[in-house]
């Protein structure tokens, strides 16, 4: 090979080098989420509506949430599984504690599916109606799931001005998974303004931004 030819290659390869890492740089960029597995747990189901106001459910709305936070993350890269896509809850007949068995088989769909994360999407009620805002809750089982509950609470109270406060929770379904996640509280439908902005497309998409945005800084950490 003649020096000429030589330098002409060392050009080329370094110039395919360039361009490749470029592409996968745009790739991450744009797929954040590229292969994580990803579980979004609406609540309740079917026999159980979960908490409600009139006819207006937790079960339909956090329904039409999770299908939203579905297709955020998925556009995002993630593999998104639900725990329920209908109105339907996951107990069987031969269920004697059929909230049990529900609970029960949603986390073994996590482990079944290898998940990654888990996003459980529940609205509060109060007595008191002044009581309002999104709101995060773990289980110390392990150290991701304050980390990922801490960014998602801030990002609650930044984007969305809630003044609500990081807690926990020792529920059955969380204390029996080490699978990291969360249970979300999306607002309060005892509110009348939030029993309204949560029956919103609008609202409904910008809660999952937030969701979506936590889930990205969550993973790039
Ligand atoms: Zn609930």
């Amino acid at each position: 090979m003649t020096k000429t030819k030589y330098k002409l290659l060392v050009i080329s390869l370094f110039l395919i080098g360039i361009i490749t890492l470029t592409k996968v740089d745009a790739i991450t960029n744009e797929l954040p989420l590229l292969g994580r597995v990803i579980f979004v747990d609406p609540g309740h189901g079917g026999r159980d509506p979960g908490t409600s106001y009139g006819k207006i459910q937790e079960k339909d709305i956090v329904l039409e949430i999770s299908n939203i936070l579905r297709d955020q993350l998925s556009e995002k890269g993630a593999i998104v599984y639900m725990t329920r896509e209908t109105d339907t809850d996951l107990s069987s007949e031969w269920d004697e504690r059929k909230k049990r068995g529900d609970l029960y088989r949603r986390i073994l769909m996590y482990k079944k599916y290898n998940a990654e994360l888990y996003l459980s999407i529940h609205i509060n009620y109060y007595q008191d109606t002044s009581e309002s805002g999104a709101e995060v809750l773990y289980h110390p089982i392990n150290a991701q799931n304050k980390i990922f509950a801490t960014i998602l609470m801030n990002n609650f109270k930044t984007a969305l001005g809630s003044r609500r406060k990081l807690k926990t929770t020792d529920l059955y379904m969380y204390q029996n998974t080490t699978v990291p996640g969360v249970l979300i509280e999306c607002g309060f439908l005892s509110n009348p303004n939030e029993r309204y902005l949560l029956q919103q497309e609008s609202y409904q998409r910008k809660l999952s931004q937030v969701i979506t945005d936590s889930v990205i800084t969550y993973f790039n950490n």
